[in-house]
């Protein structure tokens, strides 16, 4: 049998078939996954086959084969030094959520956000929310900045997730996927799913509830299936949304427009710093690249020698 991974407690999995019958399965062996080593080797949104077997008058499902990831998000464990854990696989889109105050979310997060995005592989959407409380300025701000977001392929759209304003869109772009919310606390996540599905606000009082009697489980991402054919992840408690690790001379090409300009520079490893006959720069001079995209460049890229970390967090 083949199914997805929508829950997962460390040792038990919860996995639901295309038919929607759910099995609880246990993993069978070791799995290794080239390339990670994770403390967690199957994680929710994987796509597993199982089979099924009868322990007493209990049937459980036993995970024997995980299929190639489309992509998956990680987080470092500072405990378990240097292990992995994967916090998502599969995740068609995340919607970033931005408030230009309470709180304020700066260009620097943004673009470090959408350039772990890129390296995760992950389309995101800009979701500018709260446009019910700007005034006028703020509304041209939020013009502004989106229309820089626009220019270089990411879907920007103004919502409000207590007007409703724009939800409609928000749907229509969820269906069939399945997709995160992330952002700064108290730009509207809850809200917006609250808005989203009503009813899915039962469920997460039901786990919370779950944790007042005293059972002991860490929070772990779960996937929910909504009323209107999509599913989203949730990773209630998880701090880190995920750490890249990017070489220094790779950094441009998560800037989908410096890479659009990356063969016309002089030098094929141009940073776009100094190097002569830049044509990032002179897009730059030209106004064609927008100068707090370049600076957040500039900010990525001295932070350390060979490498940098991307840090970035959902909470
Ligand atoms: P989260 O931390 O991202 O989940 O943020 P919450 O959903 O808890 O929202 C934080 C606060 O912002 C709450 O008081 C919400 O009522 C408020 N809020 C969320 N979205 C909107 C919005 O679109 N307009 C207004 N005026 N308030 C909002
Ligand atoms: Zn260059």
């Amino acid at each position: 049998m083949t199914g997805t991974v929508y829950k997962s407690t460390g040792s038990w999995y919860t996995v639901k078939t295309n038919e929607g019958k759910e099995f609880e399965c246990r993993i069978k062996g070791k799995f290794r996954i080239q390339g990670i080593k994770s403390t967690n080797p199957v994680a929710v949104g994987d796509i597993v086959d199982f089979d099924l077997e009868s322990v007493g008058d209990e049937t459980i499902g036993v995970i024997n084969n995980i299929h190639d990831r489309k992509n998956y998000i990680i987080r470092k464990s500072v405990k378990l030094s240097k292990k992995t854990h994967i916090i998502a696989a599969n995740v068609d889109q995340v919607f970033l959520m931005i408030t230009l105050n309470n709180p304020p979310t700066f260009t620097g997060f943004i673009d470090r956000f959408l350039v772990t995005a890129e390296a995760y592989d992950i389309k995101t959407i800009l979701l500018f929310n709260k446009v019910d409380t700007y005034n006028e300025d703020e509304l041209l701000e939020v013009k502004y900045l989106a229309s820089i977001y626009r220019k270089i392929g990411y879907e920007c759209i103004g919502i409000s997730a207590v007007t409703g304003k724009n939800i409609d869109r928000v749907k229509e772009l969820m269906k069939g996927k399945v997709s995160m919310f992330a952002g700064h606390s108290g730009v509207g996540k809850s809200t917006l799913i609250n808005v989203l599905e009503p009813q899915l606000n039962l469920k997460t009082a039901e786990i919370s509830d779950q944790h007042k009697q005293g059972q002991h489980t860490t929070t772990f991402a779960e996937m929910f299936d909504l009323s209107f054919n999509a599913k989203i992840i949730d990773t209630p408690g998880i701090k880190g949304f995920g750490i890249v690790e990017i070489d220094k001379d790779e950094l441009g090409d998560y800037f989908p427009e410096f890479f659009a300009l990356k063969n016309q520079c002089k030098f094929n490893n141009c940073l776009h710093i100094d190097e002569p006959q830049c044509a990032v720069k002179q897009a730059l001079e030209n106004d064609e690249i927008a100068w707090s995209r370049y600076k957040s460049y500039l900010q990525i890229i001295e932070g350390d020698e060979e490498n940098y970390r991307v840090d970035i967090y959902a909470e």
